[in-house]
């Protein structure tokens, strides 16, 4: 299974086995429960504005198929490639079983940079992948979503590309889309709207009280920027924010909404203030309440978890803490921490209404899409601090058994075909 290659994979193929091993999975059992069942990589060809061709590589990962059909979001980035896709879609699955969400895990992506495209070309290659995709992918079979990188214009091609193949609009076949094509209300927010409502489930659990506490972001994309604004909009003063472009960082707050219409306009932080530019390399190790990486994976490693001086840490991002900072946490046991499995599954959540409303045709207003969110995280919540009291182990080693059990049993039970 040597396809599956580089830094990204192996941190999931750790965690896996940590997990496998708390949980007694025998090993001969162990291959079948990780590796990915169908992995996709093609060949994407578009014309570029000065009328030369270029071709990217695209992926689409699907982990397993037992208890429904694979749900992930696509990826467009630089350094994306097949080992961090099957990664992702590996932590989908236990993700989505830990949330009860009938979905095996995927993922999907293209190696480009985004900001390098004219809109002409993002649309020209948004339609191509999914034209190569025809074949994988369907409301029954695989459901794409946003990343990094993409977002609900992306999705709104991706529908509408399907849709011309089949000769009639199948708005089921990606969630994220703009409601306006069919998404749901609440979508564009519930990532970040649940990694608030996580966070302040997580205060209660530490008696630290929102009002006046001090958070930092890193990432302003869709995770981190709505993640600032629900903060903000709680009373939380977030005082340090960072993206590719820039960081920074003000003890006295910053002003979000601002920064949002700002980085909008802009494509990014840069230039905002000149008085709160500060340095990224040290903004996660900065004092704290509450830290939110919402960007990229592997950002927290040993020596970083040293020296963080947060008392949650609530991953937005997927993967962004290593196994050995892991560990470092573990010792520390002054960090509550909230893993990316539970912290960022509101995406997912509300995609799966989505779906459900899309395939029934029938729309839920706000209200009801974030109250049935609230209850889901909840439940997931409730499950993870339950089982990390009983089994004596971390926030994480605790929801990733739950998804991991649940995947196993369901596989047990239906069996090995023929
Ligand atoms: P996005 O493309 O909207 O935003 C990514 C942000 O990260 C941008 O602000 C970018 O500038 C910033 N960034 C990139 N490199 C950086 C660096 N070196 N330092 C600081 N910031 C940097 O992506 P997103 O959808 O917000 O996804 C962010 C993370 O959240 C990813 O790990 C993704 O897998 C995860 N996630 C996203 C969703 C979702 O619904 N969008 C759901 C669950 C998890």
């Amino acid at each position: 299974m040597s396809v599956y290659t580089g830094p990204v994979f192996e941190m999931a193929r750790q965690q896996f086995n940590i997990i496998a091993d708390h949980i007694g999975m025998p090993e001969g059992e162990r291959d079948r429960m990780l590796y990915p069942k169908r992995a996709v990589t093609v060949a994407v060809p578009i014309h570029r504005d000065d009328g030369s061709t270029a071709v990217f590589q695209g992926y689409r990962v699907q982990h397993h198929l037992t208890l429904g059909p694979t749900k992930g979001g696509t990826r467009f980035s630089r350094t994306v490639d097949l080992g961090e896709i099957a990664a992702l879609a590996i932590w989908m699955s236990w993700k989505c079983a830990l949330a009860g969400l009938p979905y095996g895990g995927a993922k999907g992506g293209v190696t480009v940079d985004p900001l390098a495209l004219s809109p002409r070309e993002l649309e020209a290659l948004s339609r191509r992948y999914m034209q190569e995709m025809i074949p994988f992918v369907g409301p029954h079979t695989d459901v794409m979503a946003p990343d990094m990188g993409t977002n609900e214009q992306v999705m709104a091609w991706f529908m509408d590309t399907y849709s011309a193949y089949q000769g009639k609009t199948v708005t089921e076949i990606v969630t994220g889309k703009p409601v306006a094509s069919g998404g749901t209300v609440g979508r564009r927010e519930a990532t970040g709207r649940g990694v608030v409502h996580l966070v302040r489930r997580a205060a209660e659990a530490i008696q630290l009280n929102p009002l006046g506490a001090t958070a930092i972001v890193q990432g302003f994309g869709n995770v981190g920027a709505i993640t600032a604004r629900e903060l903000a909009q709680q009373g939380v003063k977030v005082i340090g924010v960072s993206d590719h472009t820039g960081c920074l960082f003000d003890r006295r707050g910053l002003p979000v909404a601002e920064m949002e219409r700002y980085a909008a306009q802009h494509r990014g932080l840069a230039g905002f203030s000149a008085e709160a530019a500060a340095d990224p390399e040290t903004l996660l190790t900065q004092p704290c309440d509450i830290l939110v990486p919402a960007a990229l994976e592997r950002v927290i490693d040993a020596g970083v978890a040293r020296k963080l001086s947060c008392r949650i840490l609530a991953e937005g991002a997927n993967g962004p803490t290593t196994p050995e900072a892991d560990e470092v946490l573990r010792e520390r046991g002054d960090i509550y921490v909230l893993p990316d499995l539970l912290c960022n599954s509101g995406g997912v959540i509300v995609s799966y209404f989505e779906w459900v409303q899309d395939l029934q045709q029938l729309f839920w207003e706000e209200n009801e899409v974030n109250e049935r969110l609230g209850q889901l995280l909840d439940r997931a919540f409730h499950l993870m601090s339950t089982r990390a009291a009983h089994d004596g182990v971390s926030n994480r080693i605790a929801a990733m058994a739950i998804g991991v059990e649940k995947v196993f049993a369901a596989k047990r039970l239906r069996g090995l075909f023929p």
